[in-house]
């Protein structure tokens, strides 16, 4: 070790946040004047700037290897010790994801940490923290105020009463095994199956066994399902007070987000409600992980460290000590897959509720066979009838399509011309609201031209439909209906684009729970979650497309997404026998919809996972995608394939190399995105180990790689571990 330029100074490892492609990869080191912990944050020069940056124990494998000159170290410009330094377990969480994931510890440590944090002096901070301790020094009073806030919904658990529910048997029986086993669990609960009330018993036990537990609970996208934050607010304010329950989302503002994190680090908060991001709050008691819908894809993140939270959370409670459950009623196959018999080789405990609390039913599901229908026919006669129907007995019903806007493509009618997108390999969809012509992509956005741009002629007309164009044929269909008060249909649709400002989503969803609407239109954003009590009929009126995707995780989404939907009708077990799915399809006999039919996810997923063991596809192999992105196609692919190549003529690379496949590059299948053109590469392996190994050792070559003169028109690149969209 260099000697300190100060006697009496230490040297400090220091993780701050390097630029991608730096290959800093690890701590950079400080002189300190006195010893700083492990954990600590601290305010550190680089360059020109000022950094937050976290002390990093130089055990770790982050640690530098570089030779230290130690007139050329800088002092660190201060401590912010009056916060605790993040613990062991935290550090050792961030440590495994950012290997496995292959980025650097500094960008996933302070990706971590609040955002506010990073401009915050100590003394702004030790502010804050002051604030903090008078606020608390007041006694937490358990909440005394009535339990529904604005934006919760008329759920008859959400009151005072939900703690006095009687379990049902399937119920008591997986909170039994939850706590005489040691999981990691998985609960495989019907929807409506009151799972969310199994997760909200563990916790409770957990918090009343240990004065200082706390529980993390990560939901897909909150604000989708406010109800779930109002159930659990009802339930556990009421006893611990209002600052036992915080929530970690992107949807709040940054001094939300540092509140919330702040109380949790300090154990303040009990239970912690959050999206993805929560994987890594730091919570020095963490004994319970919920993922709850642990299929959902939003769990693994599309940028920066590609993480899944929902894998980090299995990692994290082993590490911790925790127990974790993960909920869902159409599991991902990987979860199924790991929660096949013990003796099987399984390592997950699965819990299973097939039944609907109460005497409720699933939905009927229907099949619309549209080989038989009129050509153009957006709504088959039986299906409307059904949806009259319903609005003629005061229930709504739910039709929904996964495409926004008016019509996907405007095309001429004389010539070829569509609506391609100039920047993307997409076409741009017609919005008639405003009469634009979008692109989902890039974001370009122009008046729908009066005559074709290319031959003049005036005649150019949509193609395909999205909600927008749903919406206003439902509209034309249903003018002649009446409600029971003999007044007119009301249809709402809800999708990205009426959604756009801050609480229309939840005006919209509280129309549909008083009862104003009787039909809701829109995206798959309405299939997820709610607990729409009335809704007695759900429509899918477009789901084939997904059958002949060639992504391999198509089917396995379909399914899920067309279970979840079924999923919000018939709820209310007074309307549940009665409810139905429709599904408008030209493959009626589709093993899929066969499933579906009979609610059987796991003949869907024993299929399917038969399927993927043939093919050698996730979870029986593991993958990698190395995506680039560059001026043209040919700068893309060629990168990749040249890393690829310089792989195979290292030496030392060939014991691995024997055990994985790589895969020529090819373009993305959205090839092109705002004139910057995309191409992966796909890793393969049957050993996680070996795709690990290489993956590591294959970072210097790709930066080498890229640093070659051929590559000078690549952008970016980076590596996805266990992708989702291939
Ligand atoms: P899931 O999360 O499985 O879809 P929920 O936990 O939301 O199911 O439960 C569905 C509905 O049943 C909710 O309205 C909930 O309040 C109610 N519920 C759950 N468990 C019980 C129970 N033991 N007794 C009565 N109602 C229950
Ligand atoms: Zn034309
Ligand atoms: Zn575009």
């Amino acid at each position: 070790m260099p000697p300190p330029p100060i006697p009496g100074h230490c040297l400090t490892q220091v993780l701050v946040q390097t630029p991608a492609h730096s290959q800093m990869a690890g701590a950079l080191s400080y002189w300190s004047p006195t010893p700083v912990q492990p954990g600590t944050l601290v305010r550190v020069p680089l360059g020109q700037r000022e950094l937050l940056g976290v002390v990093w124990p130089s055990e770790s494998p982050a640690a530098p290897e570089v030779a230290l000159d130690p007139a050329k170290l800088r002092p660190i410009t201060a401590a912010l010790d009056a916060l605790p330094p993040l613990n062991h377990h935290w550090r050792a969480l961030i440590n495994f994801a950012a290997s496995y994931y292959q980025r650097t510890a500094g960008e996933v440590a302070l990706a971590a940490l609040p955002p506010q944090l990073r401009d915050m002096s100590s003394v702004q901070l030790a502010r804050r923290l002051k604030k903090r301790a008078k606020a608390a020094a007041t006694p937490a009073r358990p909440s005394t105020r009535p339990t529904h806030d604005a934006t919760s919904t008329p759920t008859p658990d959400a009151g005072p009463a939900a703690a006095s529910v009687v379990l049902t048997a399937e119920q008591q029986q997986a909170i039994d095994q939850f706590h005489q086993q040691p999981g990691p669990f998985l609960l495989f609960g019907a929807t409506g199956s009151g799972k969310t009330e199994v997760f909200m018993h563990c916790t409770a036990a957990l918090l009343a066994a240990s004065p200082e537990a706390q529980a993390l609970v990560m939901v897909p996208e909150i604000n989708l399902t406010p109800q779930l934050e109002a159930r659990f607010k009802a339930r556990f304010c009421a006893r611990y007070g209002d600052d036992a329950v915080v929530s970690l989302h992107s949807g709040m503002t940054p001094a939300q987000r540092l509140n919330s994190w702040l109380a949790a680090h300090s154990g303040a908060a009990r239970v912690v409600l959050g999206t993805r991001m929560a994987v890594f709050a730091s919570m020095p008691h963490l004994q319970l992980i919920v993922v709850d819908e642990e299929h959902d894809p939003s769990y693994k993140s599309g940028e920066g460290a590609r993480y899944s939270a929902r894998d980090l959370a299995i990692y994290r409670a082993r590490l911790e000590g925790a127990k974790v459950m993960l909920g869902s009623a159409t599991p991902s196959l990987e979860s199924w897959h790991h929660s096949r018999p013990a003796a099987e080789g399984g390592r997950y405990l699965r819990l299973e509720m097939p039944s609907r609390v109460g005497r409720g039913q699933l939905p009927l599901v229907r099949r619309v066979d549209m080989n038989h229908q009129p050509k153009s026919c957006i709504i088959a006669a039986p299906l409307l009838a059904a949806i009259a129907q319903r609005i003629a007995r005061g229930e709504q019903s739910m039709v929904f399509l996964n495409r926004r806007g008016y019509a996907p493509v405007l095309q001429c009618s004389d010539c070829d011309w569509k609506s391609e997108c100039p920047h993307c390999s997409a076409y741009r969809v017609f919005h008639k609201i405003d009469r634009t012509l979008r692109c989902h992509h890039c974001g370009l956005s122009e008046r729908v031209p009066r005559a074709c741009p290319a031959c003049g002629n005036s005649d150019i007309m949509p193609l395909g439909r999205g909600t927008e164009r749903l919406e206003e044929h439902l509209a034309e269909l249903l003018a002649d209906v009446r409600r029971p008060d003999g007044q007119p249909a009301r249809i709402v649709r809800i999708d990205a684009d009426t959604t756009r400002l801050k609480g229309t989503l939840e005006s919209q969803l509280a129309q549909v729970h008083t009862g104003e609407v009787d039909v809701l239109v829109g995206t798959q954003m309405i299939a997820k979650g709610h607990d729409f009590r009335r809704i007695t009929l759900v429509a899918a009126v477009n789901p084939d497309n997904a059958l002949f995707s060639s992504d391999f995780r198509a089917p396995e989404r379909l399914f899920s997404l067309l279970m979840q939907a079924a999923g919000r009708a018939g709820r209310d077990e007074t309307v549940a026998n009665q409810s139905e799915m429709w599904l408008q399809t030209f493959q009626p006999a589709h093993p899929l919809y066969e499933a579906l039919k009979q609610h059987d996810y796991p003949a869907f997923a024993a299929s399917q996972l038969k399927e993927r063991q043939q093919a050698a596809m996730p979870p029986f192999s593991f993958q990698a995608l190395v995506r680039a992105e560059a001026r043209s196609q040919e700068a893309a692919q060629g990168f990749l394939n040249l890393a690829s190549q310089a792989a195979a003529s290292e030496s030392d690379m060939a014991a691995l190399l024997a055990q994985l496949t790589l895969y020529p590059a090819v373009p993305m299948s959205m090839a092109r995105i705002a004139n910057v053109e995309r191409a992966q590469m796909l890793v393969e392996s049957p050993s996680r180990t070996a795709l690990q190994r290489f993956l590591s050792a294959w970072q210097a070559v790709l930066h080498h790689t890229r640093a070659d003169p051929r590559c000078k028109g690549v952008i970016r690149w980076a590596i996805d571990v266990d992708p989702l969209n291939i």
